[in-house]
């Protein structure tokens, strides 16, 4: 395998357009003291809506890396694939997250939930972990129901993983994450060790798990939930994996992989606190909204780039049920909460920029106009060349909210 790094940092560059004003940002935080890896990442669904190719994010993660002379590693996640979607991001990726949500709740061989639990005797009872007050205490009717929850979810992860490798033609240098987050019910904490004991069953050397946490993660807005029960979940699944590293023998770099939909702000305090607590590493997946602040640098721009982004926001409020559909179980958007095309129409630069930039301390800030643009990004795709050349014109002063947006709202906050 390869092995991954202890602060990895997944981007979405929805247009292949920003890797060098994202990774920018990685040179400051470097300058600043802390190594933090960049991961390109773009789901399946992401390249579906855009029309896009997993090759294309390798061309512009290389070229960035070349243009702006990265010496440091650089990862392509090939994010939330399955048996299905694999094969065209193989060549490019390095980095594979499998997704087996969907497979959660899908019954397992008897006989192999059977076998499971004769292998796994220490699952039973008691089982007390460094770092958590109160031992688990597990029945076997537990361990029954969460092996028919989870274990056929980690038999497809064990074939999807396969997969890879072969057609890697039987080589593993990449790095393997599982997630388990596109789902509505929270893996307690009990479940993750049981879920890592199967991983670890099915031979796949998992550096990075993507649980769902407790709480709703939006996308492009900040965190809904109960940030006391995040923190002591994160805390425990922490203790978790460091239990499973030694219990199963798993990779000594496995960590916790935090598939935030991006911009939870209120939970990076109890992040930063458990990381620096424990010295535990952490995948970060967040600011997939750099295509917002494509959006927000055309608007910034004015002129004609205003009214692209004007035009952008009329579109998308005309197709809104389309667009939010790939996107319902994590968007949250009141429709009496966003402006009509015509109130934006008459909004100035920063009329614009004030409601859709994640600023939660400006008045103008609106989330539901936020996350209707997040999800609104092939209204752009379908702009073609116009959207592009708009782009091209304003470089600067998107490639200056991109840097900015990385760096002081994700990467201050979290590591500095
Ligand atoms: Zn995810």
């Amino acid at each position: 395998m390869k092995s991954c790094p202890k602060f990895t940092f997944g981007v979405g560059d929805r247009f292949a357009h920003q890797a060098a004003s994202q990774l920018a940002a990685f040179q400051l935080a470097a300058q600043a003291g802390v190594d933090l890896v960049p991961v390109w990442n773009k789901s399946n669904r992401e390249h579906l809506i855009i029309g896009s190719e997993p090759s294309g994010t390798r061309a512009a993660a290389d070229k960035a890396v070349a243009d702006l002379g990265w010496t440091q590693p650089y990862l392509l996640d090939a994010d939330h694939i399955n048996l299905k979607t694999v094969d065209r991001f193989v060549a490019p990726c390095d980095f594979f997250t499998l997704d087996v949500a969907d497979d959660i709740g899908e019954a397992a061989d008897p006989a192999d939930i059977e076998a499971f639990i004769a292998k796994h005797p220490e699952l039973l009872g008691k089982v007390s972990i460094a770092g958590i007050d109160a031992p688990f205490e597990i029945t076997r009717a537990d361990i029954e129901k969460t092996a028919n929850q989870f274990l056929k979810a980690t038999q497809k992860a064990g074939a999807i993983y396969r997969h890879i490798v072969e057609a890697k033609g039987g080589t593993d240098d990449f790095v393997t994450e599982v997630s388990m987050d596109e789902t509505d019910k929270p893996q307690t904490p009990p479940e993750l060790l049981v879920i890592l004991a199967a991983i670890a069953d099915q031979g796949i050397p998992i550096q990075t798990i993507a649980p769902k946490f407790t709480g709703r993660f939006n996308k492009g807005v900040d965190y809904v939930g109960d940030v006391t029960a995040f923190e002591k979940e994160f805390n425990d699944d922490l203790a978790v994996i460091a239990h499973a590293i030694s219990a199963y023998g798993l990779p000594s770099s496995l960590k916790l992989s935090v598939h935030s939909g991006s911009d939870k702000f209120s939970i990076y305090p109890a992040i930063r606190r458990a990381l620096a607590r424990t010295g535990a590493g952490l995948h970060i997946k967040t600011a997939g909204t750099t295509w917002l602040e494509e959006v927000i640098g055309l608007a910034e721009a004015g002129g004609a780039a205003l009214d692209l982004a004007k035009q952008i926001y009329a579109t998308a409020l005309s197709k809104k049920e389309a667009l939010c559909e790939p996107y319902a179980t994590v968007i949250d958007i009141d429709d009496a909460k966003l402006p009509s095309a015509e109130e934006v129409n008459g909004w100035t630069s920063d009329q614009f920029t004030g409601a859709l930039r994640h600023d939660q301390s400006n008045p103008l800030y609106n989330a539901h106009f936020r996350q209707l643009l997040h999800v609104g990004f092939k209204v752009a795709a379908q702009l073609g060349d116009t959207y592009l050349d708009a782009l091209k014109a304003n470089e600067a002063i998107v490639a200056k909210n991109v840097t900015g947006n990385l760096f002081d709202r994700h990467m201050k906050p979290l590591f500095l």
